[in-house]
């Protein structure tokens, strides 16, 4: 393959020595010296001996032209010699003899001089054209040379690499037939361009081509014309070069740059936003349309179900219909789905193109599958919402119209873990500022209630002291009750405060030392249930006994404390004339001997959203949240207690109708049965 300017070259050389001319030359040499011999030397014609040394030099060079000189010159010596005599001749002849050797080597020396010259050039042309070849194949561009019909007269490696095509597969063809132009740019077409390079000489510009295999390729093109020396045209040369690959990195680089600016500017609206709802909302907003025509999240809140999903669509009209599927079509945690499958598993789903079957399948219905089509639904994504391993949640995003790739999925993925994240903040500053609350209200409650007996003894201890001043006789008897009144209430004031006490070594994770010693449940739960008969005239509080006791290893005041705690908690929350039951029973299971007391009552009753939780500490129900007052911590003490002794406490309860709570203990031996005895303290 060589390049027009090479054939150029060739040309001019050869018109200063052609080869093909030699013979012709020494014809005429020959031609010449024959008629000076003839004329002026009076020589018969030496001509066929020139001519032979003439063509050898023509064929052999040098060399065999002077071999050819040696023996037209010997011939010469031998014919013209004198005869008889060696080497002697007559003048005339010796004039002849010289002009012979003279003619011979000057036609062996000239023609094989000007054959070797010849030569020399002609391998300088072969030199110049392998230099041009390998440097048009070492070229990383695509070069295309064509004639004037334009067709390809070079094709160089590159081209090759380029297109797909090899040099013996398009050289001749015109090159537009070979690489025909899909797309200009700069938004001209093939004539124009054509109309351009031929006015202008040249064009440079991008262009998208076709590769041998079908895809399409960028090509930045520089095409220019090859001009003769006279001016005509003979051809066009090409320089491309294939930018495909810059191309997608400079689409992609952009892409990531918007992509990070995009993250970053969710992360600070994100970080922002200490709201739960807000968060979302938030979410839902930033999504369109940068990642989706519409986006739908749904939750998954703090008692386990779902919450009320939050939606967006980049028109807002049709958000009306979003919320209309949803109603049509709630989604439950219990069934199987798309959205449910990624809320059970964390699982992300990537569906790039949703077809008429798939829309069908994710229909409920006729109605259902148009209002998705109306809302646009092309191609859609599920990304969980996941915190600290948790899943909180899942986001669905659709595309009416491109179809999703994988880097939409990963962009999708690294919002929602920022998302995550928010709204795990949301649930934590909520959480610190209820537990906030939550502190105020037990600093509140426990000071209000250590405050009221520091009050009544403050008042008994005046009453006393006042009396004594007035040297009053000391009457024994109201003495005794006075300071009965003061025990009974810092008793009161020390289980209240030895159960801070309690909850504080728990909240520290520190073990409670139980007292235990031999000890009658049977007599606490009258004891106790005696003491809160009597702080209440509203209540009535029945105890069912089947045993005359129940004896086991127990600490006796805190299960006083416990048992405290479940009768106060029954007062407190049920109506003023409802009755309170307390048994005590025993119970033998897997050769285990166990107490058990029931507390129930017909009050309140605890939600069934709140009751997993109701031991948490500082956990208290929806339904006297703000209504009655507590601290949330009793619960968590008295179960606590329990569970340390080897037994449990636990709850039944629905709301509105009451609650039983339930204590069971270890036994160290089996109580002696008794017929069930019902008693009241308030009932004479
Ligand atoms: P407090 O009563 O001081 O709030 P507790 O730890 O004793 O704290 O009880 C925790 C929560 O359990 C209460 O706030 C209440 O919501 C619920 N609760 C406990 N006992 C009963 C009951 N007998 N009836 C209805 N709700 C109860």
């Amino acid at each position: 393959m060589f390049s027009s300017s090479t054939l150029a070259y060739k040309r001019w050389n050869m018109k200063r020595w052609p080869l093909s001319r030699g013979p012709l030359v020494t014809l005429l040499v020959a031609i010449g010296l024959e008629g000076f011999s003839r004329l002026l030397l009076d020589i018969p014609s030496a001509a066929p001996l020139f001519l032979a040394v003439a063509y050898a030099a023509f064929l052999g060079g040098v060399q065999s032209g002077l071999v050819s000189a040696a023996i037209t010159i010997a011939y010469t010596l031998y014919a013209y010699a004198t005869p008889g005599s060696f080497l002697v001749y007559s003048d005339n002849n010796v004039i002849r003899v010289l002009v012979t050797i003279g003619t011979s080597l000057g036609m062996a020396l000239l023609v094989g001089g000007l054959k070797r010259r010849a030569e020399r050039d002609q391998s300088e042309i072969l030199r110049i054209q392998r230099y041009q070849t390998l440097m048009l194949q070492s070229v990383s561009d695509s070069i295309i040379a064509t004639d004037a019909q334009f067709r390809i007269q070079t094709w160089n490696r590159a081209s090759e690499m380029t297109y797909g095509w090899s040099a013996a597969e398009v050289c001749g063809k015109p090159i537009n037939h070979v690489l025909p132009v899909v797309r200009y740019l700069d938004n001209i077409d093939d004539e124009q361009a054509k109309d351009l390079i031929l006015r202008q000489s040249f064009w440079n510009g991008q262009v998208i081509q076709t590769h041998r295999d079908g895809h399409e390729i960028l090509i930045e093109a520089s095409v220019r014309l090859i001009h003769d020396a006279d001016g005509s045209m003979v051809g066009v040369v090409a320089v491309n070069r294939d930018v495909t690959a810059q191309q997608q990195e400079r689409t992609e680089r952009a892409r990531i740059e918007e992509r990070q600016h995009f993250l970053g500017q969710a992360s600070a609206v994100l970080a922002d936003s200490l709201d739960y709802e807000s968060t979302i909302n938030t979410v839902t907003q930033l999504a369109i349309p940068h990642l989706a025509d519409w986006c739908v999240i749904h939750l998954i809140g703090e008692d386990g179900t779902l919450r009320r999903p939050v939606a967006a669509h980049v028109n807002p009209e049709l958000i009306e219909i979003i919320r209309e599927l949803q109603q049509r079509n709630p989604i439950e945690l219990g069934e199987d789905g798309p959205i449910t499958r990624t809320l059970h598993t964390g699982e992300t789903q990537l569906v790039p193109v949703v077809d008429h079957v798939r829309m069908r399948a994710v229909s409920s219905d006729d109605y259902h599958y148009r209002m998705l089509g109306e809302l646009g639904f092309n191609s859609y994504m599920i990304v969980p919402i996941i915190a600290h391993g948790r899943t909180l949640g899942a986001a669905t995003f659709v595309s009416g119209g491109r179809s999703y790739t994988a880097a939409d999925l990963e962009h999708a993925q690294d919002l929602m873990r920022r998302c995550g994240l928010a709204v795990d903040n949301a649930r934590l500053y909520r959480d610190a500022q209820e537990a906030i609350q939550t502190r105020d209200q037990l600093m509140l409650t426990v000071t209000h209630d250590l405050k009221n007996p520091i009050s009544a003894i403050k008042g008994y201890a005046n009453f006393l002291r006042r009396r004594l001043q007035r040297r009053d006789t000391p009457d024994a008897e109201w003495l005794e009750d006075g300071l009965a009144k003061i025990d009974t209430t810092t008793t009161k004031m020390t289980g209240l405060l030895n159960e801070m006490l309690d909850f504080a070594r728990l909240q520290a994770g520190q073990m409670l030392d139980l007292d235990q010693r031999p000890t009658d449940l049977s007599a606490i739960v009258s004891q106790t249930v005696a003491e809160y008969q009597q702080t209440t005239e509203r209540h009535c509080i029945y105890v069912a006994a089947s045993v005359a006791e129940l004896v086991g290893l127990y600490d006796t005041a805190r299960l006083e404390r416990v048992l405290a705690n479940l009768l106060s908690n029954a007062i407190k929350y049920s109506p003023d004339g409802s009755e309170i039951m307390v048994e005590v029973r025993h119970e033998s299971k897997a050769g285990a001997c166990w107490a058990v007391i029931n507390v129930q009552d017909w009050g309140l009753g605890i939600p069934a959203a709140d009751l997993p939780h109701i031991f948490d500490p500082f956990r208290r129900a929806g339904n006297v949240r703000g209504r009655v007052r507590g601290t949330g911590i009793g619960l968590t003490i008295a179960q606590r207690i329990v569970e340390l002794h080897g037994g449990s406490l636990t709850v039944a309860s629905v709301e509105d109708e009451g609650s039983t709570f339930t204590i069971r203990l270890p036994m160290t031996a089996l109580p002696a049965e008794a017929p069930p005895v019902w008693w009241n303290e308030a009932l004479p």
